[in-house]
């Protein structure tokens, strides 16, 4: 697929598209939008950042523009469900930018925000209806929205969807959709559960699947830095030091630990916020946007919190803490290096963590390569792992090597924090 042009979209989307300085569909578009077109039920694999949303959303809004009609009150001809309200403003942020030349109505609604603006909008009548399960059940509960007239009905990140036990919810939603409709599921992986909601709520769906996991993984380049626990912090703010980490996205196991680090942060003189699930919707939304405009340098968040979250730019991604889900760790790190960008990923690996690493090394199928000098290097992890068999393409010998310059270079505290300042720039620098 070389250009939009040959989808056979409406030209307003055409337009919108231009106007956003696309020029080639990604792989997934390129896969998806046909099908879509066509009216298929659709399985897609695909990533944040791969372009996924363009995929469902640009088909979805040609539908309903060459079938227009006006929006009905508390009836919505779609339905997009999402697990986090972030991901579901920044849907419900794409319609409204492919489809702005249309003259079609979308909102968008989750909890942890005033309901009856909410409530208003369905009254008036939106055509798309982008919504987390939990405030969509009270919506319908309370009379205030049906989806008996939903056509198009689509899934995204389900595989997060049911990891935050959303699968009543969805099931209880997916209930009350008309039979005959298309559907489309988007999820990052595929594990049994997935595939299971996908063959109870699909009719023969065309399966499509862009960058398996270590494709995300090869685009960026990757570090680690071997360090004990209560250095971590210390660490983050000489690294801050170098200017070259224009924007960088952290990420902690815990709420407590995105807050922690944005406080030390921020009396390290890092303009910095956190984002996480016991934040405020608007306080989390303030975040985003100081973060999107470049008014804050730093963001720290949790997994959860970071799902889905599109900011552009991402410079550096660092792993405060090491996820214990290798998809974590390739979700994280696919945060930068979007669009073809460069984008640098930095992981700090503690005493605790170094089995974390082994898991997310076998998984992304490279070894992450190690960098020792900086001032809290720790030794004695790199040499545990060193003995570990039982990492990717990181076999005893390779890891004796690395352990073996090392030792020839021998440096004392001092000494390594004088080359951390000079040499040790290179550590957020592009290779
Ligand atoms: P997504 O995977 O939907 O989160 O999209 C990732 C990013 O890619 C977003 O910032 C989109 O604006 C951007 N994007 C989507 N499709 C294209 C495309 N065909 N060309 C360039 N950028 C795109």
């Amino acid at each position: 697929m070389t250009n939009f042009a040959g989808l056979e979209l409406a030209q307003p989307l055409l337009r919108a598209i231009t106007d956003e300085g696309y020029t080639t569909p990604s792989p997934i578009q390129g896969k998806s939008i046909p099908p879509l077109l066509e009216g298929r039920d659709l399985l897609g694999v695909a990533q944040t950042g791969t372009g996924k949303t363009a995929a469902f959303a640009l088909p979805l809004l040609h539908h309903l523009a060459q079938n227009n009609k006006k929006a009905e009150s508390r009836r919505p001809r779609a339905l997009i469900l999402a697990p986090t309200r972030e991901l579901a403003g920044q849907i419900a942020d794409s319609l409204k930018t492919y489809g702005r030349h249309l003259h079609l109505r979308s909102g968008v609604v989750f909890g942890g925000s005033p309901i009856r603006p909410q409530i208003k909008a369905l009254a008036h009548g939106l055509h798309i209806l982008v919504a987390t399960p939990g405030r969509l059940l009270d919506l319908m509960n309370q009379g205030h929205v049906r989806l008996d007239a939903v056509e198009v009905f689509i899934l995204d990140e389900a595989d997060r969807m049911l990891d935050m036990g959303f699968i009543r919810d969805v099931k209880k939603i997916t209930a009350a959709l008309p039979q005959r409709r298309q559907t489309v599921l988007f999820s990052a992986t595929m594990p049994k559960s997935v595939q299971g909601l996908a063959h109870d709520l699909m009719n023969d769906p065309v399966r499509v699947e862009v960058a398996p996991t270590a494709t995300t993984a090869e685009k960026v380049e990757q570090r680690v830095l071997f360090v004990p626990k209560d250095k971590k912090r210390a660490l983050l703010s000489e690294l801050l030091n170098n200017q070259d980490i224009e924007r960088v996205l952290i990420f902690t196991r815990t709420k407590h630990g995105a807050d922690r680090v944005a406080r030390h942060l921020h009396h390290s003189g890092v303009k910095s916020d956190a984002i996480h699930g016991n934040k405020a919707q608007n306080a989390r939304q303030r975040a985003l946007h100081s973060f999107r405009s470049g008014r804050i340098r730093a963001l720290v968040a949790t997994d959860i919190a970071a799902r889905g979250i599109d900011v552009d730019g991402v410079t550096h991604v660092i792993n405060f803490d090491l996820p214990n889900e290798p998809e974590s760790y390739v979700h994280r790190i696919g945060r930068t290096a979007r669009a073809g960008a460069d984008g640098i990923a930095i992981s700090f690996c503690d005493h605790d963590e170094s089995a974390y690493l082994r898991d997310i090394e076998k998984t992304i199928r490279q070894s992450v390569p190690v960098v020792e000098d900086h001032p809290y290097h720790a030794a004695e992890i790199a040499a545990m792992i060193a003995n570990d068999t039982g990492g990717a393409g990181r076999g005893p010998g390779k890891r004796n090597k690395r352990r073996g310059q090392n030792q020839r270079q021998n440096h004392g505290q001092s000494q390594r924090r004088r080359n951390f300042r000079r040499g040790g720039r290179n550590v957020g620098k592009a290779a």
